[in-house]
């Protein structure tokens, strides 16, 4: 009997973040769960917890799930991580019921919000976390040819593909789920602000993430944080974790992608912020910008923005 006897989910990816839609309401869990179907959820950390309120993914396979990424805390009675991920395996277990059920633990790339929760990890039976540097990440999954090149993640009839996007971060993956079509582009492409570490690098990752969308099944571009709003071209203030009533959604279009891959040629040349509806290019150290956000943020906190 087969698990994935579908062509695919029907998504309803109205994804209402925080209670009742606000995020980072108080009340609010540390980490609130989102079913898309019976062998996907979303985590996303409470704005309360991190103002960062990064998603993660957990994806089941016949044989093996996969945690991509632990998020921005490490305290695990702060941000229950490893008790939210252990419930919903046995949840799923206990419909699949089935022997030596594996997880591996992956990370869309090695910023501190996305891998703090690794050590609730460390013990867990039948559980790899793979290491967060370029040569581990490489050497895990087979990607020789690093930063060309794909692989192949079987997690048991649910083959995900993963590629190199270096950028953001030198060791950033890119992962292509066939189950629900989503391409998870963690923060190489999201509803917020974009940071380039290497803007060449960053360019030509965007050009491999169109192509690669263009060839494949994408339902939705599905990335790791929410910093828009749903007014155009405005975001919300760096390090605030006020409560948000209007954040833009998470997912975005194949189409949405190739602007954001055209923004990315065009600001190459030029270091600075790139604003667009949708998200904005910070190509660079934006000093300036950076403590323009602060200032707003700080406004923020006295009830002025
Ligand atoms: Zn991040």
């Amino acid at each position: 009997m087969t698990l994935f006897d579908r062509v695919g989910p029907s998504l309803d990816l109205d994804l209402a973040f925080g209670v009742g839609g606000v995020v980072g309401e108080r009340g609010e869990a540390a980490i609130q769960r989102h079913r898309v179907d019976e062998h996907t959820w979303l985590l996303r950390q409470s704005l309360r917890v991190s103002y960062e309120a990064p998603i993660m993914y957990l994806l089941f396979g016949a044989h093996t799930a996969l945690l991509l990424d632990t998020g921005a805390t490490k305290d695990p009675v702060l941000f229950p991580l490893r008790a939210t991920v252990d419930e919903l395996v046995a949840g799923w277990l206990n419909s699949h019921p089935r022997d030596g059920y594996r997880l591996v633990v992956a990370h869309t790339h090695a910023h501190g919000d996305h891998v703090a929760a690794d050590g609730q990890f460390a013990g867990r039976p039948d559980t790899t976390v793979i290491g967060t540097d370029v040569a581990a990440v490489r050497d895990f999954f087979g990607l020789a040819q690093w930063p060309a090149g794909e692989a192949v993640l079987d997690l048991g009839e649910r083959a995900l593909t993963v590629f190199p996007v270096p950028g953001h971060h030198r060791a950033h993956i890119a992962v292509h789920d066939p189950w629900t079509g989503f391409l998870l582009t963690g923060d190489t492409v999201y509803p917020g602000r974009l940071y380039v570490e290497d803007m060449p690098a960053y360019a030509e990752s965007l050009d491999r993430l169109v192509t690669y969308a263009e060839g494949h099944p994408v339902s939705h571009v599905m990335g790791a944080h929410i910093e828009m709003s749903r007014r155009a071209g405005r975001d919300f203030p760096i390090g605030s974790r006020r409560r948000r009533r209007d954040e833009a959604p998470l997912p975005m279009t194949v189409e949405a992608l190739s602007r954001v891959r055209d923004a990315a040629h065009t600001a190459a040349p030029q270091p600075g912020v790139h604003r667009h509806d949708g998200f904005a290019i910070w190509n660079g150290p934006c000093r300036w910008p950076a403590l323009a956000q602060s200032a707003r943020t700080l406004l923020g906190s006295l009830g002025r923005a």
